[in-house]
């Protein structure tokens, strides 16, 4: 922007806060107003935060609808969730589960040892195939939480190629490798740090689905929010006197645009953000994992088995499949792409991603897989407001970067989304968290 814009707006920033400033010092909510960016469920937990301390909040969002990547399309009988699934660990300190348990939704353990795995040649794998995958994850994962700090900045499979070779030309365990950790992380295992990979926490319980779809547990939240869609905010100008969003003035503004919109720019800061969260918005992983739901007149498949796995090369393309089966009426499969896969199946068109994964389905059942009567396909990593799908700790990157977000801006920004804790990162309820804790600094002022 040029220097005089620049000034211009600089000078309607203090004209307006001069006549608020007075409220701005009270406690709590109280005589504050705070611009929210984004209406993803750290947006709205921070919104609904602030509001319940007495704050006026304005929530700016980009898409034509509330949730982010908690967003449920119901059109196919059975909820496709486009992107969060699972509450991971829905034990009752969890707070997801709390707002679930507020909405009375029900929910259903997915059981991971229902699982059938096979390779492209049509064989399943037996019994002792199944016990050497579960061994070498098990032993696998001790090596990198237990030995954390030895790893330094070295990738799971940097650390692989040391101390377990043989897991990278066996497809069995690039399965593994593929269908637990590139899912569980959202990227490669050339790209994810063996140091952080597993050093966040967890919440205890079997993680569940909704099966009435995610999107309900957001009601609680929205209510009596000033939220407006459609808009997206390109510019944050902020200072001394506060904060200028889209022409809106305010004390204070949290930003929860997710981390790959903040790596891409979308958000021009004014003045630029500091060097620790620049460094952070670099050094912190964004990836992507691909969804496609095929609904079909008849299933082909057995209806009592949760999960299917298939060996498919290259790493990652369509390996797991969910069978709607267990918990609804529909006869959908819901196959999943990760690792290096996930961004190539991304941007393909819909007709080339059904063709593509209908190619593996009947690399298994044959000429049994008809062609589906519906289709619902994701593309995070295409979508501009997202630009991927959850963070990640990347090879070389540290912990320190994450908690950078805590810490606000001028003490006028807020940073909050899923990125922006480490603890709890790439989850909905890390989410939510990092939404109240920018509320509650914001009140504390
Ligand atoms: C495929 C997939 C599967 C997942 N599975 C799970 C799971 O099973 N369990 C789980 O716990 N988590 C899962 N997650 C992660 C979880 O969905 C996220 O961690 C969480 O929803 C992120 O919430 P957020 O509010 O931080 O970000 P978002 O939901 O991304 O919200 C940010 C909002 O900001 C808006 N925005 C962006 N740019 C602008 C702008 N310039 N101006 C205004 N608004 C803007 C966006 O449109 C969005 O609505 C999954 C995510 C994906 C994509």
């Amino acid at each position: 922007m040029d220097f005089t814009r620049r000034a211009v707006l600089k000078a309607a920033i203090a004209s307006f806060v001069t006549s608020i400033s007075g409220q701005a010092t009270a406690r709590g909510g109280q005589g504050k107003k705070v611009i929210v960016i984004g209406a993803g469920i750290a947006g709205l937990a921070a919104a609904h935060t602030l509001r319940s301390l007495g704050a006026e909040v304005i929530v700016f969002e980009a898409e034509s609808y509330i949730g982010g990547r908690i967003r449920t399309d119901h059109s196919m009988g059975a909820p496709f969730e486009y992107g969060a699934g699972w509450i991971h660990g829905p034990s009752r300190a969890n707070p997801v589960k709390k707002l679930a348990m507020q909405v009375d939704a029900p929910t259903f353990i997915t059981d991971d040892d229902s699982l059938e795995l096979q390779n492209m040649q049509r064989q399943p794998v037996n019994e002792a195939d199944y016990q050497w995958i579960d061994d070498q994850y098990e032993a696998l994962l001790r090596k990198l939480e237990q030995q954390g700090r030895r790893w330094g900045d070295r990738s799971i499979y940097q650390v692989i190629q040391d101390v377990a070779p043989v897991l990278l030309n066996d497809p069995r365990a690039q399965w593994m490798l593929s269908a637990f950790i590139e899912f569980d992380l959202g990227a490669g295992i050339e790209e994810i740090s063996a140091a952080h990979a597993f050093a966040d926490d967890k919440y205890r319980g079997e993680d569940v689905i909704l099966p009435k779809g995610y999107d309900g547990i957001l009601t609680p939240l929205v209510e009596g929010l000033d939220i407006r869609l459609n808009t997206p905010v390109s510019r944050v100008f902020y200072g001394d006197e506060g904060v200028l969003v889209e022409g809106e003035h305010a004390d204070y503004a949290v930003c929860t645009a997710s981390l790959g919109v903040l790596k891409a720019g979308n958000i021009l800061f004014d003045p630029p953000l500091p060097d620790a969260m620049r460094n952070a918005i670099e050094g912190i992983g964004f990836g992507t994992v691909t969804k496609i739901a095929l609904k079909f007149e008849r299933a082909f498949w057995d209806v009592h088995t949760q999960y299917f796995g298939i060996m498919t090369e290259p790493k990652g393309r369509w390996n797991y499949w969910i069978n709607y089966r267990t918990f609804s009426e529909e006869n959908i499969l819901l196959g999943l792409s990760f690792g290096h896969y996930a961004p190539v199946a991304d941007a393909m068109s819909k007709p080339a991603m059904t063709a593509d994964a209908l190619e593996v389905l009947r690399s298994v059942w044959g000429r049994a897989v008809e062609r589906p009567s519906a289709v619902l396909a994701t593309h995070w990593s295409q979508e501009p407001n997202f630009r991927g799908a959850y963070s990640y700790p990347q090879a070389g990157g540290t912990i320190a970067q994450y908690e950078s977000f805590e810490s606000p801006v001028a003490g006028r920004i807020f940073m909050a989304g899923e990125h922006t804790i480490f603890k709890y990162h790439s989850t909905t309820h890390g989410a939510l968290m990092s939404g109240e804790r920018a509320a509650k600094k914001i009140a504390s002022l």
